[in-house]
């Protein structure tokens, strides 16, 4: 598995599509490797199956030129900050060696969104423990007490087939710099980046999942038809997109303070 630049990680298959599917794209025009993990497989939506939703998710994921897709196991609707989940998504991370990595806020209304902003920056941390290793702890975590047997038979193996592959595989990493994505929050950004560009693309990417938004009976009173999402996804991309002084925008929030060199070169006008 080649390595990715950026990595953007989130809840459900189209909450990246909704929060920073035009910077992820920017970033691939950029020429930056970007990939996206989706938790869940969105087996609890009222529309579509599993299935239909990751045909979707492949497809979405080649509008935005993202070279990495996955959707991990974690129940829908129950996204829980679990030691063992954070060693599944920490593999990933190791796997993945991500320079950037893309959260959802830690405040929402969805609990999915707020725990998987949490369980992501854990995962983060625990990704980068040396003396962590990730496969026998996960084992050891999924193992019941009468499969210690073979789980110990598989360690072994494991580790012989490890020692042969040499360290490279699932060397400790941890990613430079975490941004969190507010989009479903309101709260103020700490930076904005200009998606005016990547704005159709985005829309379509979007589109792409077609058991979520095309207009059916199915589900009509939670889902508003196209031309409301448009508006609505419209609406937010110019709001943010004014906030910088640019057309359209996707909000970001950084923990961290901005670090300048050049005063002269500071972007976004005051008055
Ligand atoms: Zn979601």
């Amino acid at each position: 598995m080649d390595p990715v630049d950026i990595l953007a990680i989130a809840a459900h298959r189209d909450d990246v599509e909704q929060t920073c599917g035009g910077t992820l794209l920017k970033m691939a025009e950029l020429g930056h490797r970007t990939g996206i993990l989706d938790l869940t497989q969105g087996e609890m939506g009222t529309r579509g199956s599993a299935e239909e939703r990751a045909r979707e998710a492949a497809e979405a994921a080649k509008i935005l030129r993202v070279s990495w897709r996955q959707a991990l196991d974690i129940p829908d609707g129950r996204v829980e900050n679990t030691w063992e989940n954070r060693l599944k998504v920490a593999k990933v991370l190791r796997e993945m060696r991500p320079r950037v990595v893309i959260l959802p806020y830690w405040e929402g209304r969805h609990p999915d969104h707020y725990t998987a902003s949490k369980l992501g920056y854990e995962a983060c941390f625990l990704a980068g423990l040396a003396k962590l290793d990730i496969d026998r702890a996960l084992s050891s975590q999924s193992a019941s007490f009468g499969q210690i047997a073979s789980a110990v038979a598989s360690l072994a193996a494991g580790e012989k087939q490890s020692a042969a592959k040499g360290s490279g595989a699932l060397a400790p990493h941890r990613p430079f710099k975490i941004v969190y994505a507010t989009l479903y929050f309101d709260v103020r950004p700490t930076f904005v980046v200009d998606i005016t560009d990547q704005f159709e693309k985005r829309f379509e990417s979007l589109m792409a999942y077609k058991t979520q938004f095309s207009d059916q009976e199915a589900g009509k009173d939670i889902f508003p038809a196209r031309d409301e999402i448009r508006s609505r996804i419209e609406a937010m991309a110019r709001f943010y997109g004014m906030l910088a002084g640019v057309t359209y925008g996707e909000p970001f929030l950084q923990k961290e303070v901005g670090l300048a060199d050049d005063l002269m070169a500071l972007p976004v006008k005051s008055l």
